[in-house]
């Protein structure tokens, strides 16, 4: 375990997904650099993923499983978790038991506790901190192409004339895939860039035109491009022929965007502005619209995400170099938990809890004894489940909800009221940690092996390069005892990632003869040598495509009915809470350059505290003079559902009428400086994703 030649692993960070080379240099440290043969990244890192060897510190690590606050050994520790689980199931059922995971778990992590749920269990009361992220776009995709499938690449982003980011602050949060942006337009200054983000950020600074839209105008702006390509002649008739919905699309479009002029005044923005975009979008072929949490953390989130998939199929913009709609995901491994099943509402492998046949399938191909036959919860019905006592056993891995979901005080009272919590976690000083019965000390990033998948697809490995601290386990290991214990041996004998791998990849290819497109049945085969060394690939990888597919849909051969997308009719809808005389201010969240999710990893390295230390609340000029606040001054900001303190920032990039807010410190890094006190629990009805980018809120002197 101590080379000291580089091991080849990839960033835990966001969904951008870099080989990371990594040489150790002690038990708590290491040498990081870019792995210049990772596609993803071709040696780049950013500021967060180049300060990893500072991260690696144990001194908060959680080491040794604990009851309470009991440190006890590991069979009493997977004794209890499995005796309460059993207990709950037996005299309540399995809809009372429930697992709440994480896109920081490795796949095969994943496609275990996916299969214990799921399987074993009989229910689908397991989803995942992904629906926080990305679950719009998973929604979006699904109902406009049939399948979960991103249809292009990263080199698309090079190739293209024209990149529309939408919602996405690139810069600081996908920053390597905005290094190849920024180099592009130097090699060739003709590329054009337009940023669509109420804020003007880091990533507007770089672009050739910025929108400012009103929060939430997102598909008012999309359908009004669908009109305007209509209206000159910009649609590709060539590729009607794989669509379906496309006239029902183009009349919801001219309805609610019938002008230019109406758009403008909807969104907020210069008719002039708007006019360059629309224009400089139809006469681009090449263009790519990329976008993350700004579109997906919406209450209309999947429609924001169909509204844009909507334009690049009516142009026919799909899987062709340099052009396509490019979803951002938030965390390295979303995607490889949407792949094993791991939201509520699917099953392992693309296939479908709500279809008796697929069912059928994974029940026959797990030799499940009790297959769930429904969908589960979703994250923020999970926890108002618990609280109102229909589930009553919790296992939280890799997460922190605490801090990440909407309305903390709301799950602080659901985690309080549940008869039994267990997490397993890498750290011991969380908020979450005073609700556990049961803590279970997990490896951390570059103690475990798996696979990962990036935004486009792309499966890479992540490899240990420590030895594991104190009692610490893999979280598969962690799962595959605990199941053991609850009577399931035969289900969960692997003895290591790779059998877990495999059997993922079979589960691919199963009743599938090209149907579905997640296919990695290509890999089904691999030896322990051949996945020790598994180069990244992107799905699909069979045999008609061995290598891998870089991009999908270019000739139509979408997976839903008759080979067909879908497009949809889509009148905008407001955010769910509009502000009000007593909450006059919508709060947004976001992350910042520097910090990840709940800071237990970046947190630890100090430089990256020195960009951005405290939590802060940027406001407008005007309403700061309104509400009379001064710039550095600590702010009491308000909402219905609670309060937190941050630090103003005054800024004419913050559009007036909103506040923005970070979503990474918690009540253990600063006091009530925790965002999602004030978060609205509201949810996209079809996706189920949280509403965090919009919530009234009311700022005050502290
Ligand atoms: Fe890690 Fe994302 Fe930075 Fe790449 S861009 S080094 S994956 S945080």
């Amino acid at each position: 375990m101590h080379a000291t030649s580089p091991i080849r692993t990839t960033c835990p960070y966001c969904g951008v997904g870099c080989g990371v080379l990594a040489t150790p240099t002690g038990p708590e440290s290491a040498l990081i650099q870019g792995d210049p043969e990772h596609p993803a990244n071709y040696g780049r890192l950013c500021s967060k993923g180049s300060a990893l060897g500072e991260t690696l510190s144990l001194q908060t690590r959680l080491l040794y499983p604990q009851i309470g606050p009991r440190r006890v050994g590991w069979d009493e520790a997977l004794d209890k978790v499995a005796g309460e689980f059993r207990r709950v199931i037996d005299t309540h059922g399995p809809e009372a038991v429930a697992f709440y995971v994480s896109g920081q778990l490795l796949t095969e992590d994943y496609y275990l506790a996916n299969k214990l749920m799921k399987g074993y269990i009989g229910s689908a009361n397991i989803d995942t901190n992904s629906r926080l992220c990305m679950s719009s776009t998973v929604a979006g995709q699904k109902r406009a192409f049939g399948e979960d499938v991103v249809p292009g690449c990263y080199e698309d982003l090079e190739q293209a004339d024209l990149i529309v980011l939408v919602g996405s602050n690139a810069a600081w949060c996908h920053p390597v895939l905005f290094q190849r942006i920024v180099k592009a337009k130097q090699d060739r200054p003709g590329l054009k860039l337009v940023t669509i983000d109420p804020r003007r950020t880091a990533t507007s600074e770089s672009a050739d035109l910025h929108l400012a839209i009103r929060p939430g105008s997102d598909v008012m702006l999309f359908n009004g491009l669908l009109n305007y390509l209509r209206q000159h002649d910009r649609l590709d008739f060539g590729f009607m022929e794989h669509l379906v919905g496309l006239s029902q699309a183009l009349e919801a479009a001219r309805d609610s965007a019938p002008s230019v002029p109406a758009v403008a005044l909807a969104c907020g923005v210069p008719e002039t502005d708007l006019v360059r975009f629309y224009q400089e979008f139809a006469r681009t072929e090449k263009t790519v619209t990329a976008w993350s949490q700004g579109v997906n953390q919406s209450s209309s989130g999947t429609d924001k995400v169909n509204a844009i998939l909507n334009v690049h199929l009516a142009t026919g913009r799909i899987g062709k170099p340099g052009m396509g709609p490019l979803s951002l995901t938030g965390q390295p491994n979303a995607m490889g938990g949407r792949e094993v099943g791991g939201l509520a509402n699917q099953l392992a492998a693309h296939l479908e809890i709500e279809n008796p046949r697929h069912r059928a399938w994974v029940r026959e191909f797990w030799n499940a004894p009790r297959m769930a036959e429904q969908p589960g919860l979703k994250a923020v019905e999970l926890f108002q489940a618990i609280e109102q006592g229909r589930v009553k056993a919790v296992w939280i891995m890799a997460t922190n909800p605490v801090v990440s979901l909407p309305d903390a005080a709301a799950v602080r009272r659901a985690l309080a009221a549940c008869e039994f919590v267990a997490v397993s976690d890498c750290e011991a000083e969380t908020d979450l940690a005073a609700y556990a019965h049961v803590s279970l000390p997990a490896a951390a990033w570059g103690e475990k092996d798996g696979t990962v998948t990036n935004s486009e697809r792309r499966i890479s490995r992540q490899r240990a390069f420590l030895p594991l601290p104190g009692e610490a386990k893999p979280d598969g290991w962690i799962i595959a005892e605990v199941a053991r214990r609850m009577g399931y041996a035969e289900g969960f004998d692997y003895a290591a990632p790779r059998d877990i791998f495999v059997e993922h990849a079979r589960l691919s290819g199963l009743h599938n003869e090209g149907r579905r497109l997640f296919d990695i049945a290509g890999l089904a085969e691999l030896d322990a040598a051949a996945y020790d060394v598994l180069p990244p690939i992107q799905w699909p990888v069979n045999a008609e495509h061995p290598a891998g597919t870089a991009r999908l849909f270019a000739a139509g051969g979408f997976p839903g009915p008759e080979g067909k997308a879908r497009l949809l009719p889509l009148p905008p809808q407001p955010p769910f809470n509009p502000p009000d005389l007593d909450y006059p201010l919508v709060l947004n969240t976001g992350r910042i350059r520097d910090q990840w999710h709940t800071m237990t990893r970046t947190g630890k390295a100090a430089r990256l505290g020195h960009h951005l230390p405290e939590p802060y609340a940027e406001l407008h000029p005007d309403d700061a003079a309104r509400w009379e606040v001064a710039d550095g001054a600590l702010v009491r900001l308000e909402s219905r559902h609670g309060s937190a303190l941050a630090r103003a920032r005054i800024t004419p990039d913050q559009q007036a009428g909103s506040v923005f807010m970070p979503m990474h410190w918690s009540d253990v890094q600063a006091r009530r400086g925790l965002v999602n006190a004030l978060v609205n629990p509201v949810v996209d009805p079809v996706s189920g994703e949280p509403e965090s980018k919009h919530t009234p809120v009311r700022v005050g002197a502290y």
